[in-house]
């Protein structure tokens, strides 16, 4: 195993609402949002690193913030043993030339005004290297080298494909040398052809002058082709990482799982396949879950000490919970739809959307504890709905928040391994923890 390179440590990036001089002056509540949130991971020199999640999972601003293009909120970026959020002066000029950025879309991170010479040589005119006729010279090579050809060097943008604009971004990423490269989404807006022929460009690029890649992109199967580990991220914090035939051939987190469910397979039948969507929206990061971030759509939510229901039952009530929680149950449009204006008759509001929330039988307990929850709905009271269910239906995914120990697989999911805080939190919650009666109401 080589060293590492680049060495995170709990790098935070949050913005805050509610901010301005105005709102401390009238005393509103500062909100943050969790972008990125207590992330740590090592880059090891000569590796490809990828980070994958869906878009809005903080991957990006990861890697800006790492790159200091945004400042952090908190926490530590190791370069080459050099703490980059303490450069200044020439060993931050030293750090932009050794480590560099290729961003995602071919169309706008060009400028249209710049030649393909002029936006590859402007790396090296900033950092003062050669003369234009050397950088010039540097460009056509580096043309030559990515796939292009020198004598296309006074073409503009707009004069080629997606696929060359790329490989145009890949040689400026390149003219002064650099030893990390991160590659934020760089296929993502190509053709699935094109696409291999930028990866293969990319991995021979780097075997040839011993880069390391930080690799970023929303598609596991494009992560798959080029990097030798993987870190999955959800809602600003990595969930899993490892290496990448293991994430592939066994995933630890329930969110690794779904996204690799939702893959399409080729070697399957995909008209027999049941393809496991993830269910429910990711939550905003203003107003992340208590405990496990991914609780609220996780297909494996723990149950609470001394319930033992079948998993897609816990999980439709759980859900449920989370649509009262969230306000997403109209109850004046469902006294409608009951067609009771004068809300009368409770058990009708109870029966209509009983029958919509649930397409099977619950065993006798839940019906009781789901009807009476329904029954505060029908009267108003969401508070008391939500109680209801929450009392019973309490998983420990929800107050205790899991982290990821040290080693080489690590996944930040109660059902696996976790660092000794966690499991002692998790062991007190369980000793204070009360089963409550069936249908018992918290009130
Ligand atoms: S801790 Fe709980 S909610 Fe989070 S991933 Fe694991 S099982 Fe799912």
């Amino acid at each position: 195993m080589t060293d590492p390179l680049v060495t995170v440590d709990d790098l935070e990036k949050y913005y805050y609402e509610n901010d301005t001089l105005l709102d401390r002056l009238t005393g509103a509540e500062r909100e943050a949002v969790r972008a990125v949130d207590g992330v740590s991971f090592e880059v090891r020199e000569g590796e490809t690193l990828g980070v994958v999640g869906e878009s809005g999972c903080g991957k990006s601003t990861l890697a800006e913030t790492l790159m200091r293009l945004r400042e952090p909120t908190g926490g530590s970026v190791t370069f080459d043993g050099d703490p980059v959020f303490d450069l200044s002066g020439t060993d931050m000029n030293a750090f932009r030339r050794r480590a560099q950025v290729m961003f995602q879309d071919p169309f706008s991170s060009l400028d249209p005004r710049m030649t393909a010479g002029e936006i590859i040589t402007e790396p090296l005119a900033i950092h003062g290297v050669g003369t234009s006729g050397e950088r010039r010279e540097r460009a056509e090579t580096l043309l030559d080298e990515v796939g292009l050809s020198a004598d296309q060097i006074d073409r503009y943008p707009h004069e080629f494909s997606g696929g060359q604009r790329q490989r145009i971004g890949f040689a400026r990423a390149l003219a002064i040398d650099p030893e990390f490269i991160v590659l934020d989404e760089p296929v993502s807006a190509l053709d699935v052809s094109v696409q291999a022929q930028v990866l293969n460009l990319l991995a021979d690029m780097q075997a040839e002058r011993d880069l390391t890649y930080l690799f970023i992109a929303h598609d596991l199967s494009v992560v798959r082709h080029i990097s030798d580990r993987v870190a999955v991220m959800y809602l600003g914090e990595i969930v899993e990482i490892g290496p990448t035939e293991e994430i592939f051939e066994d995933p630890k987190h329930p969110y690794t799982k779904a996204l690799l469910e939702s893959v399409p397979r080729a070697d399957t039948d995909e008209r027999d396949r049941t393809v496991e969507t993830i269910r429910g929206d990711v939550p905003s990061p203003r107003n992340p879950p208590s405990g496990c971030s991914f609780r609220t759509r996780c297909p494996e939510l723990i149950q609470p000490p001394g319930l033992d229901l079948p998993q897609a039952t816990f999980r439709g009530i759980s859900e449920f919970r989370t649509r009262i929680e969230n306000g997403d149950i109209d109850v004046d449009l469902r006294w409608e739809q009951v067609g009771d204006p004068d809300r009368e008759d409770r058990e009708a509001f109870v029966d209509s959307l009983r029958e919509e929330a649930f397409d099977t039988e619950l065993p006798d307990a839940e019906e009781e504890t789901v009807s009476e929850a329904i029954r505060a709905l029908a009267d108003g009271d969401r508070e008391t709905a939500a109680a209801t269910l929450r009392e019973r239906y309490r998983s420990p995914c929800e107050a205790i928040d899991p982290g990821l120990p040290a080693g080489e697989h690590p996944s930040a999911c109660l059902l696996n391994e976790q660092p000794e805080d966690v499991e002692t939190a998790r062991e007190e919650w369980e000793a204070d923890y009360e089963a409550p009666e069936a249908g018992a109401s918290s009130r």
